[in-house]
């Protein structure tokens, strides 16, 4: 597990009393799978790729968690990401564990005809481990509902019809309408809830956001919609500022249009990713990478309030000086457990063989993740903590409980 996971679990643990023994327990996952992946490549030759599945812990039911392509794909950074499941599914109280997977390959190098056969090689290889009960995949950087699609198919090959082996399918395999949009739609509640504690109107919020990405650009145009100013906006090629606040419908539009990108907007004056992170805005949300927010750039930010949309922006040498600067943190663990959110009601819809309407989706997301931060707010005030500790100690003593109370013979 990195040092940050790691710390901050270690931070929850010390203040709930739990023993050594107890902390390796939660710490240590429960099964590392890592399997060769071979296939043969559109132009005939053979590829050998390797793919993981972590799961982490189970206390609180079946485990929950993504499936990463990506050439950076490890067995570290997959166990970070497990756990952080783990955490994350207990602190919005969804009845899961935490898991996490992948296959360390490029999908931009893949025909789509390689893209499907990796997918389904990779699965012939989990199956066994994974299931409706016991471990649902979803999709996560490099994957997305077609993916997800195959996956359901190739399980059915062995285990039968179980459309809630798998979440974040295609609407017409299964999927639950509503799933696309979700993450983002958690950070726009999860800031709405932010500002109702702080007393302080959503209507003319000045909001900075990076990444326009799944999670970046659906948050832009629900916090738009709501009302809030979004100021700023980025993805990977620069940004754009307009004080006045941008026209997110007509930025989306213009990104829409073949070799256009976020700079290139005319509504606003361009500038570069470290401009963003410190410009003038009441409320930052990074919702592209991990590590954006550094002990070298912490200083700089502007914005009172953080929304952690990305999994790990903040570095703890960033999060210390936050804190000394009362800056208002939503730890990732939170805000951005939208996703899962939905996934869960994708996994219930499934179940249950009823089609939910996108309105009950959308109600129960807000009811969840509301409920979620107010128990984070209430702990972060009884206890004097900030909210990534009381987040932690929330996530980290329910799983403690389950785990106890299961008993361990
Ligand atoms: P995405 O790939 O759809 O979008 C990422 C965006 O970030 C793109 O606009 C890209 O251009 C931009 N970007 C990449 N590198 C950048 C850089 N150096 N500077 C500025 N912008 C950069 O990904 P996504 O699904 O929106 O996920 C974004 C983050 O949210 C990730 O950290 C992911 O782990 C996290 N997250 C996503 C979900 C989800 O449901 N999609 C759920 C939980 C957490």
């Amino acid at each position: 597990m990195s040092s940050s996971a790691q710390r901050y679990f270690e931070q929850a643990a010390t203040l709930l009393n739990m023993g050594a023994s107890e902390q390796k327990l939660l710490l240590t996952p429960l099964r590392e799978v890592r399997v060769q992946v071979a296939m043969r490549m559109d132009d005939g030759q053979l590829a050998t790729f390797t793919g993981y599945r972590i799961q982490h812990d189970k206390a609180r039911g079946p485990m929950k968690g993504g499936l990463r392509y990506h050439p950076e794909v490890n067995s570290a950074e997959v166990l970070e990401l497990a756990s952080l499941m783990t955490w994350k599914t207990a602190v919005v109280d969804l009845p899961y564990g935490g898991a996490k997977g992948g296959i360390s390959v490029d999908p931009k190098t893949l025909s789509p005809g390689e893209l499907e056969r990796i997918t389904r090689k990779f699965i012939d290889e989990i199956h066994e481990v994974i299931g409706p009960d016991q471990d649902i995949p979803a999709p996560d950087m490099g994957t997305n509902a077609q993916v997800m699609a195959w996956i359901e198919n190739q399980y059915e090959k062995y285990h039968g019809y179980s459309p809630g082996c798998v979440t974040g399918k295609p609407v017409e395999m299964h999927g639950i309408d509503g799933r696309e949009e979700a993450t983002g739609r958690g950070v726009a509640i999860i800031l709405q809830a932010t500002l109702k504690r702080l007393n302080r109107p959503l209507k003319g919020i000045s909001v900075a956001i990076q990444g326009f990405g799944n999670v970046g650009s659906f948050a832009a145009s629900i916090l738009h919609d709501m009302g809030a100013k979004v100021v700023a906006v980025s993805d990977v090629l620069g940004g754009i500022y307009n004080a006045q606040g941008l026209d997110i419908p007509a930025l989306q539009a213009h990104v829409a249009q073949p070799a256009e990108k976020v700079s290139s907007f005319p509504g606003g004056t361009p500038i570069i990713n470290a401009e963003l992170l410190a410009c003038d805005a009441e409320v930052l949300i990074p919702a592209a990478l991990g590590g954006v927010l550094t002990g070298d750039n912490a200083q700089a930010v502007r914005a009172k309030i953080i929304i952690e949309a990305a999994n790990s922006p903040t570095t703890p040498e960033a999060d210390e000086i936050f804190h000394q600067r009362e800056l208002v943190v939503v730890p990732d663990i939170l805000a951005n457990a939208g996703g899962v959110t939905v996934s869960y009601f994708e996994w219930v819809q499934n179940r249950q063989h009823f089609k939910w309407e996108l309105a009950d989706v959308r109600e129960k997301l807000a009811k969840q993740m509301t409920r979620a931060f107010d128990d984070v707010w209430n702990i972060a005030t009884e206890k004097k903590v900030p909210l990534r500790a009381a987040a932690y100690l929330l996530a980290v003593g329910r799983v403690a409980r389950a785990t106890k109370l299961a008993g361990i013979e």
